[in-house]
């Protein structure tokens, strides 16, 4: 394990020599190669949020980096006029430190965001040790800035109770399956289960949220939403669909020429080795291309 630590630590040869595998899921190591990565998507009509890649920080300092990394990467954005907006994870910010410290430094962030014209910063969620604590920092910060919002996973058995929550808060939720591996008295294990709660909570979210990010590749729920959507009288306008940065890209264009809102999540910065696990062992199509990338490279 120690081994394995050493030769995907960021920055070490090893990694930056592998990283034309995970060059389709990060847009690049850089925050230009992020703001790259925006340009190119809004020649195409999609928007944007851009993650600087982290997570489980367990010192004062490296916390204070991701948050300036952030405070830096929202100057730039105003200074291009590209309208994207970010996103966050707390662990990346200190939760695991102390949540006051993480509150003060998604604060800093929040509050630096406000400035722009896409003021929005969602919180990314993590595993289920830290659901609890990630939806009390956002509260906490939501009680005094209303441009940031949750993440919630239709996984998790706790969930339909964080969306009517965060209904009845009128936050912005971004609705996503789940992707951490969870025991089964917390999560549902089994997909189409998995799928029907994820529209149960959609169809809530469509009528009494406030404009809420589908975020899935998931054909059927796509397409359930799209149907849900026109019956319901629900124009375009009240929400968005949310996809990963290389993930479906046909699809994304496709959306975006129907006349929907889609915003694609953008990674990038050197620590990429934990997103793309959870991305290559999540579908066996990411890890095709990543082993195909290998062959070609
Ligand atoms: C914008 C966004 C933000 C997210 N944020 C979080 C977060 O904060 N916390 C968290 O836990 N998870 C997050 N996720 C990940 C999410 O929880 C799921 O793990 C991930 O999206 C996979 O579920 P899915 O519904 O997209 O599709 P899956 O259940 O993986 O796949 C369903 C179907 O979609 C199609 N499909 C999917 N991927 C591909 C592909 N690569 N190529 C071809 N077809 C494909 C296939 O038909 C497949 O059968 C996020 C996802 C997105 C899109």
């Amino acid at each position: 394990m120690a081994v394995i630590d050493r030769l995907l630590a960021p920055n070490s040869a090893f990694q930056s020599r592998f990283f034309f595998l995970a060059r389709r899921f990060v847009a690049g190591e850089t925050t230009a190669a992020a703001l790259a990565a925006v340009e190119e998507l809004r020649a195409d009509g999609l928007t944007a949020t851009l993650d600087f890649l982290g997570e489980d920080v367990t010192d004062i300092a490296a916390a204070a980096h991701t948050r300036d990394t952030y405070i830096e990467l929202l100057g730039a954005l105003e200074r291009d006029g590209l309208r994207a907006n970010v996103s966050v994870k707390l662990t990346a910010l200190g939760l695991g430190i102390d949540e006051s410290l993480c509150t003060e430094n998604l604060t800093a962030i929040v509050e630096r965001a406000a400035r722009l014209p896409d003021p929005f910063v969602r919180i990314d969620m993590e595993g289920s040790a830290v659901t609890e604590a990630t939806l009390r920092v956002f509260e906490t910060v939501y009680a005094a800035h209303r441009n940031v919002g949750p993440v919630i996973q239709a996984y998790l058995r706790r969930s339909p109770g964080d969306v009517e929550r965060a209904i009845a808060l009128g936050a912005r939720v971004r609705l996503c399956k789940g992707a951490y591996a969870e025991p089964e008295d917390v999560a549902i294990q089994e997909m189409p289960a998995i799928r029907r709660a994820y529209l149960r909570m959609a169809e809530a979210l469509l009528q009494r949220g406030t404009y809420p990010a589908i975020a899935t590749h998931d054909p059927r729920v796509v397409d359930a939403v799209r149907a849900f959507a026109a019956g319901h009288g629900i124009g375009k306008e009240r929400f968005e669909f949310q996809m990963l940065y290389g993930v479906r890209p046909e699809l994304q264009r496709e959306l975006a020429r129907e006349g929907y809102n889609v915003r694609v999540y953008v990674p990038f910065g050197t620590h990429w080795a934990g997103y793309f696990y959870r991305r290559i062992t999540e579908r066996k199509e990411n890890a095709l291309f990543a082993l195909r990338s290998l062959v070609a490279g």
